[in-house]
Order: C-alpha cells, then sequence, then structure tokens
C-alpha cells in the first residue's frame, strides 16, 4: 500500500494526455515546488523520448513505417511464424523509371508519387499486414498467414493499382507501374534479412523481365514470374446461378489465377464462374482484386 505518489501529466506535443510520471513512496513525504519541477522536468524528458521513437518509426514523407520499425515489427512476425509454423511471405516493390519522373516533373512532384503510392498501397492491405518504406522508391509488405500464391496474387492487386494511379497536378496526370518480388519464409532457414533479400532478388527478376510485373521467387536464384502467360482471349463471366453473363477478355493467366479486362467491374460480384469457351475451361473465381475495368482474381 504506497502512502504518497504524486504525479506530473506526460502530455504530447498536440496536447494528448497519455499518462503521468509518478514517484511512489510507502511514507508520505514534503513534496514542495522544487520537487514539483523535478518531476515534472523528467515527465518533459520521458515524453521527448517517446515522440522521438514515434518520429523515428514513422518516414516522414509517406507517414509509413520506416525501414528500421519495419524490419523490427517484421522480424517479431517472423519468430512468430517459425515458432507456430504458420505461413508469412514478403512482397518488395520499387517504381518503374522513377528518376524519369523526378526529371520530367520535378523532385516536389516525386514526393507527391511516393505519398499517394503509399496511401494507396495502404488502403489495398490487410489491417494485420505490415507496409513500410525501405528508402527511395522502395517498399515492402509483410503479410502473415499468407502463403506465397495468395501473397502473388496480392502482388499483382497492387501492381494494378499502381498501374491506374493518376496524380493529378500536371496534364497528362502522372501514371507509375512498379515492379514487384514475392517470397515466403523458409520456417528453417529464413529470417527477416533472407526473407527481404530472396523478396528482392524476385524483384530484380521482374525488373530484368520488362518490369510493370510480379515475380516469386524460385530456389537457386531462378526467381520467374510465377508462370503467368500474357494472352488475349475472350472469356465469359456467369453469375447469378448463371442468369447472368458478362464478356471480357483473358489478359493473362496463371496456376490458379487469371486478369480480366471488362468495359465495367461495377455489377460483377465476388465470386463468379469465368468460362474460357475456345478452351473448353470453366473455374470458380473469387475477385483479389479490382479496378474499374480491371479483375485479378483466383481460381478456388
Ligand atoms: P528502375 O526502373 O530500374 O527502378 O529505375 P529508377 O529510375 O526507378 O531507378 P533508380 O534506383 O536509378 O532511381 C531511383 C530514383 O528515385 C533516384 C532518386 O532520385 C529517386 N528518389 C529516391 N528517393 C526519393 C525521394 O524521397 N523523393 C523523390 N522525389 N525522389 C526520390
Ligand atoms: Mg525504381
Ligand atoms: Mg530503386
Amino acid at each position: 500500500m504506497c502512502g504518497f505518489m504524486p504525479g506530473a501529466p506526460l502530455t504530447t506535443s498536440d496536447g494528448f494526455h497519455i499518462g503521468s510520471v509518478c514517484a511512489i513512496d510507502s511514507a508520505a513525504r514534503h513534496f514542495g515546488p522544487r520537487e514539483k519541477a523535478i518531476l515534472t522536468e523528467l515527465a518533459h524528458v520521458a515524453m521527448n523520448e517517446l515522440e522521438l521513437r514515434r518520429l523515428a518509426a514513422t518516414d516522414a514523407l509517406t507517414g509509413v513505417s520506416s525501414r528500421r520499425a519495419f524490419k523490427d515489427e517484421a522480424g517479431k512476425f517472423v519468430a512468430l511464424a517459425r515458432r507456430h509454423r504458420s505461413a508469412l511471405s514478403c512482397i518488395t516493390f520499387d517504381l518503374d523509371h522513377f528518376k524519369s519522373v523526378n526529371d520530367t516533373y520535378g523532385h516536389a512532384a516525386g514526393d507527391q508519387v511516393l505519398a499517394a503510392v503509399s496511401e494507396l498501397v495502404t488502403g489495398q492491405l490487410r489491417r494485420t499486414d505490415l507496409f513500410g518504406r525501405l528508402g527511395g522508391e522502395e517498399f515492402a509488405v509483410l503479410l502473415p498467414h499468407t502463403d506465397q500464391h495468395r501473397a502473388y496474387e496480392a502482388a499483382e492487386k497492387l501492381r494494378l493499382a499502381i498501374r491506374t494511379l493518376k496524380i493529378p497536378g500536371s496534364h497528362p496526370p502522372i501514371a507509375v507501374s512498379a515492379s514487384l518480388g514475392v517470397a515466403s519464409l523458409d520456417p528453417v532457414g529464413d529470417d527477416i534479412d533472407s526473407l527481404l533479400q530472396k523478396a528482392d532478388e524476385a524483384l530484380y527478376a521482374a525488373k530484368r523481365a520488362g518490369r510493370n510485373r510480379s515475380a516469386m521467387w524460385q530456389p537457386a536464384g531462378t526467381a520467374v514470374q510465377a508462370e503467368r502467360r500474357r494472352v488475349l482471349k475472350a472469356g465469359r463471366i456467369v453469375f447469378m446461378n448463371r442468369h447472368a453473363v458478362t464478356e471480357c477478355t483473358v489478359r493473362s493467366l496463371w496456376e490458379n489465377g487469371a486478369e480480366l479486362a471488362l468495359s465495367s467491374t461495377l455489377d460483377i460480384p465476388d465470386a463468379f464462374q469465368l468460362q474460357i469457351r475456345s478452351d473448353g475451361a470453366e473455374w470458380a473465381c473469387e475477385v483479389a482484386g479490382r479496378t474499374e475495368q480491371r479483375l485479378i482474381v483466383s481460381f478456388v
């Protein structure tokens, strides 16, 4: 039981009280102006330290995690995934030809693009995903409980969203693309550094293969685009117990998914059948990503 507990509030720079610094003793003591000043000073020191940590954890331009904060947090997720043998994947991405965005529109516009891309990607992720800026125009996403196929779909969804982003302020608006690398945790051999390294190897394979694409890490440094074939096939989206049909163009196909182009995705539900008549093929699909005229689907 304590008999003595004077305190000084911990107040953030924008005026929020988040706690207090207290001196505790079992015996009652004299607490005069000098002691009060010391306690208040201590509260300032503690608050400064807390705010500095928060600033260091957040990238000032984009508001997403800094490299250090991302790696610290991601390291904890990796340890958990290793212990529980649960799936965990990582996507790294880098904007394509970003130097020429700066050269054409200026560095301030380049900054605006980085902020807009960060905001867009944040909106596409789950609350449990981690997102950080590793440096320059390179970013990383950590996806807990996600295997490499789902992570590849997530990467394609991000790629498509970035590709269709238009940053206003110039004519025509600035458009960018990104190359993405996907890697999944080997629970025996990987730590956060080797996982990021694998995703980066895949990213550079995507760059080499022509940019604006996602690639999956493969053992022996042979990262390849996950057998994603560019095609141009007529498809049919069938839903409402087969009562509704919408024509589409199948733009790419991979082992368990496809990218579809159509005039409007507005009325298309999140689950439907996809038919490619020329191949006599039909799949049950779930929508993994959507923009006004594109769908990324996974076969279920
Ligand atoms: P690649 O497709 O191979 O990735 O080409 P790139 O031009 O994007 O690659 P490179 O790494 O050569 O250039 C990255 C550019 O990003 C150079 C640098 O000036 C710019 N950059 C890095 N950080 C920032 C930033 O904070 N703001 C702005 N505006 N530009 C930045
Ligand atoms: Mg780049
Ligand atoms: Mg770069």
